[in-house]
């Protein structure tokens, strides 16, 4: 099987990812926004999240917001938090740096959990800044940290904020739709993915599972109009599929045609399989070829690997990445702050057999040596 068909490369980033031919044929027309037709496209791609989100209609509810990813985190920092709330980001890369740099700019109180880039969170110690600070009322952390690889404790994490009462916010860009996660049973009020990753959808907007009752306490909130999430879910919900502004058809018709995919594939629980089948073959090949990975197997997700560069060697990423992109294969850049590293994805229309490819260019490139054979 070759997934790079009809592209250039085959892309091994997070988002924007590889998707299939027939998600990319949706996108040759151009469909209109307001009648019946579209509508019922919108409402039926809310309801098949909730199914992949595997929650109950009764308790949750799902608003499509435009933009990427960073928006929908946007949407839910200024919507959701009120004027006297105080939110606790905890943070272990630079997704989460990015939630407190969003709470800076739009002037929320808030206050930070940090551990090592290449360490989960210690739950005792969130425990005791959740007693010691009574004035925080919302906890958000990133589930899968794209930074590293990292896959954080998000249900320990909410047995903490829960034992607490505060408001769980979980930015699963990275994750959702790629690995299978309770969110009913953690009482997660606030899920935020977006259409480019795990989904194997094209980017343009992104989406938010919101518990209803907590999402009820946001109107007239948001510091923003156009990330108004409340406004925009009443929008949609009572008017039956709209959106408030012009919506990305484009994306939109890709995406009902990748939920569909997602579906025929199995699953959130094959299409795990398969990302795991992947970041297990790749590891193993690099390691065989000298690499090592960043992150403890036990730390490490199966949606992204952040790889050291070679300590032995004159390795330039510039020339390795253009050698491997030259052979089609698009790799990402590092992005911990004191480690050179580089990353390699796993997620979107993507198999074994590819990974297998990209082990023999890797091989085959020049602009790595091993010493010792
Ligand atoms: C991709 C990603 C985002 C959003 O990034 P955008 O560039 O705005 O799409 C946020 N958090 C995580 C963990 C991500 O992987």
């Amino acid at each position: 099987m070759c997934s790079s068909v009809n592209n250039p490369y085959l892309l091994l980033t997070p988002g924007p990812l590889t998707t299939t031919s027939t998600v990319r044929e949706t996108m040759l027309h151009d469909w209109c926004t307001w009648d019946e037709e579209y509508k019922t496209l919108v409402q039926s791609i809310r309801q098949s999240l909730l199914q992949v989100a595997n929650v109950s209609n009764e308790k949750y509810t799902v608003i499509l917001m435009q933009g990427s990813g960073t928006y929908c985190v946007e949407s839910v920092i200024t919507s959701s938090i009120p004027a006297h709330g105080k939110l606790l980001v905890v943070m272990n890369g630079a997704y989460g740096e990015r939630i407190g740099t969003i709470a800076s700019s739009i002037g929320i109180n808030w206050t930070s959990f940090r551990t090592e880039e290449t360490h989960q969170p210690d739950i005792e110690s969130l425990r005791q800044v959740l007693a010691a600070d009574s004035a925080i009322t919302h906890v958000a952390v990133v589930h899968c940290e794209t930074t590293t690889g990292m896959l954080n404790p998000i249900q320990e994490i909410s047995e903490v904020v829960k034992e607490f009462d505060k408001t769980y916010i979980v930015d699963a860009m990275s994750s959702f739709g790629g690995i299978t996660m309770d969110i009913e049973q953690m009482d997660i009020d606030y899920v935020i993915s977006s259409a480019n990753k795990c989904i194997q959808g094209v980017p343009g907007f992104g989406f938010i599972i919101a518990n209803r009752s907590t999402l009820q306490t946001c109107k007239g909130q948001s510091r923003s109009l156009s990330l108004d999430m409340y406004d925009q879910w009443e929008t949609m919900e009572e008017q039956e599929g709209k959106w408030r502004f012009t919506s990305p058809t484009h994306t939109v018709r890709a995406f009902r045609q990748a939920l569909d995919e997602l579906q025929a594939e199995g699953g959130v629980s094959e299409r795990e399989r398969r990302y795991m089948e992947n970041q297990n073959t790749l590891v193993r090949g690099m390691r065989a070829l000298g690499f090592s990975t960043l992150l403890s197997d036990d730390n490490q997700s199966p949606i992204i690997t952040a790889f050291q560069y070679p300590e032995h060697s004159t390795f330039s990423f510039d020339a390795f990445y253009n050698e491997l992109k030259s052979r089609g294969f698009v790799i990402y850049p590092g992005k911990v702050t004191n480690l050179a590293t580089f990353r390699i994805g796993n997620i979107g229309n993507v198999h074994a057999a590819d990974i297998d490819r990209l082990l023999e260019a890797v091989k085959e490139s020049k602009y790595w040596e091993l010493t010792t054979v």
